[in-house]
């Protein structure tokens, strides 16, 4: 027995807000009948069968078996096929009681509603046609957006940006396998011996997917974030380069050593993206076990960090320890900064930038490095297309191998049927990532993630 219910259109509910006190909740319903059944416990101006689609309807609901009412409430009707699952839809707002909730919800397994799985609804819509898997994945993206510029990039998904490219290269290695077939379907002696295949659509097809391979990186920055960590030894700046990054006087500066002994964390934006900011306790050797704890603590958050920002004290400069740490680290993620430029008695190397945590100079260029490192300029490039998804970046990978595959088999002049069967398997990859071809099981991964009542 499959967890979801595929070919039906039975009556099902969900609260699509979070469950606790707030000010308004909304209670979500859809299926065949579900507008004339909540119409039965509905009190208003008007039976809500007989309203308007499209309309809000003011009154109260009420127990079908006591006749109470149980809260004020507003319904919207939207009437199939223009609504959110295709089905037709009544969305209860009402107050954000929890006992008022549970209460409607009750009623409304009187009446033969069930309870909805989560993203039943979006499942809904996707097999009534109103969106593809890649539509229907943005949905569940958009609602996990930590910042703007994910928000931005899934709701173009959502518009069926990532649909229309995979669908063009689609077409493009549909025509391919167009070719092959015809030139299949010639018999030996009338084939064209200088017949040969397109190997450029190919080309075209493969240099497309992997500009959408390599975007899900950039996306997933964009969604997850990047994390940053302040390293160096005591009293270099980190604390006070941390809280100029925050703006808030959030981690403990001091002029003792040792103070930050364990880890800090904060969350900000740089250049749009997210990022997870690291104080860490200082880099020296110590005698005290609890800053050792610290110590051992850093080191880890350096090693699983994407950037590192090696402090040094400009007032006391470069000693071997710390030139033994900066030669430790990965230099793809290590950006070495010169701190305290104000009064710093010492020149800085040249591939050091140069700041001051305290007066706030040299800040910007320090924040262009980063935005440098994280790749936020070829995030900037706002008509590429970004996908968010695993489950498209495998299928993408899994139609370039298959290309790629053909590629050499031309080149080696194999025959056609064997190429054949190459492109026709990067073909149904490219169906699987809209939902053109795909199965209960791939459907029952994708939608258990959702939330309940989307
Ligand atoms: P941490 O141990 O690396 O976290 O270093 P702190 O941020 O606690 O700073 C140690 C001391 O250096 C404090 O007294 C800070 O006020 C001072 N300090 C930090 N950055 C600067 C700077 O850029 N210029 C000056 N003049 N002092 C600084």
């Amino acid at each position: 027995m499959k967890y979801y219910e595929y070919d039906t259109d039975d009556m099902i509910a969900a609260l699509a807000t979070p469950w606790g006190e707030s000010a308004i909740a909304v209670i979500r319903t859809t299926g065949q009948g579900c507008i004339e059944a909540i119409s039965a416990v509905f009190i208003g101006k008007k039976n809500l069968d007989k309203s308007r689609p499209y309309s809000m309807n003011y009154g109260t609901i009420k127990d079908p078996g006591t006749e109470k009412k149980i809260d004020e409430i507003i319904i919207g009707i939207y009437k199939k096929p223009r609504s959110y699952t295709g089905q037709d839809m009544a969305e209860i707002f009402c107050h954000g009681s929890m006992a008022g909730i549970t209460e409607i919800l009750r009623v409304l397994r009187s009446i033969g509603f069930r309870d909805a799985k989560p993203g039943e609804f979006t499942l809904r819509a996707f097999l009534n046609g109103k969106m593809d898997l890649t539509q229907a994945e943005a949905v569940n993206e958009i609602i996990k957006s930590k910042s703007i510029k994910a928000m931005d990039l899934a709701l173009q998904r959502l518009s069926g940006t990532v649909f229309s490219r995979i669908d063009h290269i689609k077409n493009l290695v549909a025509e391919i396998l167009a070719e092959i077939e015809l030139q299949l379907d010639y018999s030996e002696d009338e084939a064209d011996p200088e017949a040969s295949l397109d190997k450029g659509k190919i080309e075209k097809a493969i240099s497309l997917l992997e500009e959408l391979s390599f975007s899900y990186r950039i996306g997933k920055i964009i969604q997850d974030g990047v994390s940053v960590v302040l390293a160096g030894k005591t009293n270099a700046g980190k604390s006070s380069l941390f809280n100029l990054f925050n703006k808030t006087e959030r981690s403990i500066v001091s002029e003792y050593h040792g103070t930050t002994r364990d880890y800090i964390e904060s969350f900000l934006l740089i250049g749009g993206i997210p990022v997870k900011l690291y104080d860490t306790a200082g880099l020296r050797d110590s005698d005290n076990p609890v800053e050792e704890q610290g110590i051992k603590k850093s080191i880890e958050i350096i090693e699983k960090s994407d950037i590192i920002l090696y402090l040094i004290d400009g007032n006391v400069g470069l000693d071997n320890d710390d030139i033994s740490w900066i030669s430790s680290l990965d230099p793809n993620k290590l950006i070495k900064i010169w701190n305290k430029a104000d009064i710093a008695s010492e020149k800085s190397p040249d591939d050091f930038i140069n700041i001051s945590a305290l007066t706030g100079k040299g800040f910007k260029e320090l924040e262009e490095e980063i935005k440098k490192r994280i790749g936020a300029e070829k995030i900037e490039i706002s008509d590429s297309v970004v996908i968010d998804s695993e489950r498209q970046k495998n299928l993408i990978d899994e139609a370039l191998k298959a290309l790629s595959n053909s590629i050499v088999s031309i080149k080696e002049d194999m025959p056609l049927d064997l190429i054949a069967v190459d492109i026709k398997e990067a073909l149904d990859n490219l169906g699987e990532i809209t939902g053109e071809i795909t199965s209960s099981d791939i459907l029952e991964l994708m939608f258990s993630k959702f939330c309940v009542g989307k």
